[in-house]
């Protein structure tokens, strides 16, 4: 049978390119600063995101909780939007972790702009915490893969600069914002501070995470990464992989933003309630009346694999590992199972 796994992007295989690399890595002990091929990874991803330094990390879990740690002190707040990955899907890491709290502003389609995040800056009051971290995500995961655009990240950094507070991006997905703008990731990394990105999820690696930023924030967060038990030894396998994940995996982005862009528009064509507008990349949420386990069960007898997201929401993720074929055949089974 079929198998059409669009849970997410993070279940892509590493490529025969990347299994090569990883055996042949030139490899050290890279807690004492001697594995080559870390290095090199490291330097790849700061160049390309324009920043100083970068900093492999375990996951993407990590890389914005080492990227808290350093940006805050306990007692701060951060801003960021309700559905954001870092509020949302981090275990509470913030709080646990850094000791800070959550300041969610609702943004539109997992957007906030400018005027939203000024009103959610604190005063300086006794009364109330210092707002320390804006936190924007690009792509948005739960609001369905949006993109902020430029203009949008130029105002918030103006905010920002105004109020002396720092903007860390979790870029998990950064690449296929990039792509769907026709921009180099270093353009949109330029209006942040910090960036987190995942090598794990589109581009293809079977893990790991850069974080990039200055020099002496790097420093921190390598503090902290060693602290949360993530300072690795031979590391450079992993690495071999995320440098041709960085090298030879994002170019190929637009052809999975084709695919999803295809799935919605069948989507919607077939009856089924989706927000069209807000497939600008790999990610398409629809929704399902009624019994939803049920209906994700269904399309797993057709061999087809999506995610329950929200009571009434399905989620479908495009990427390397899914090709046209296993679009239309998609397609086909989902107006099998349209409600008319
Ligand atoms: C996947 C994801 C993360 C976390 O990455 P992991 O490697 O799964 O820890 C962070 N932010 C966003 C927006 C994500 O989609």
């Amino acid at each position: 049978m079929r198998n059409v796994d669009l849970r997410s992007d993070t279940v892509t295989l590493p490529t025969p390119a990347m299994r090569q690399a990883m055996y042949q890595a030139e490899v050290g002990d890279d807690v004492y600063g001697e594995d080559p091929t870390v290095q090199k990874l490291e330097n790849l991803g700061a160049q390309l995101m324009g920043k100083e330094a970068g900093l492999l990390v375990v996951s993407g879990t990590m890389g914005n909780q080492v990227s808290i740690l350093a940006h805050t002190d306990r007692g701060d707040e951060l801003i960021c939007e309700a559905e954001s990955h870092i509020f949302y899907y981090e275990v509470a890491g913030m709080a646990v972790i850094a000791g800070v709290q959550a300041r969610q502003v609702t943004g539109r389609r997992g957007i906030l702009s400018a005027e939203m995040i000024q009103q959610a800056i604190r005063p300086q009051d006794i009364h109330q915490p210092s707002s320390r971290l804006i936190c924007l995500e690009n792509s948005h995961n739960r609001a369905g893969g949006t993109c902020y655009t430029q203009s949008q990240l130029r105002d918030i950094q103006m905010v920002a600069a105004q109020n002396g507070i720092r903007v860390h991006m979790d870029g998990a997905r950064i690449f296929n914002a990039a792509a769907a703008q026709k921009i180099p990731v270093g353009e949109i990394a330029r209006c942040v501070d910090t960036v987190q990105f995942c090598l794990s999820k589109g581009l293809g690696a079977p893990m790991g995470s850069l974080v990039v930023g200055s020099r002496e924030f790097i420093d921190k967060a390598r503090r902290y990464r060693k602290m949360l038990g993530g300072g690795m030894r031979q590391a450079g396998i992993i690495a071999a992989a995320g440098i041709v994940a960085l090298t030879t995996m994002a170019d190929r982005l637009t052809e999975d933003h084709g695919h999803a862009r295809i799935l919605a528009e069948a989507l919607a064509n077939q009856g089924y309630s989706i927000d069209l507008a807000a497939v600008e990349t790999n990610i398409v949420i629809f929704e399902r009346q009624g019994d939803v386990p049920a209906f994700i069960a269904q399309l797993r007898q057709h061999g087809i694999q999506a995610n329950q997201f929200g009571e009434h929401r399905v989620r479908m993720v495009t990427h390397y590992g899914i090709a046209r074929e296993d679009i239309d055949y998609t397609v086909s089974i989902l107006a099998k199972l349209a409600k008319r």
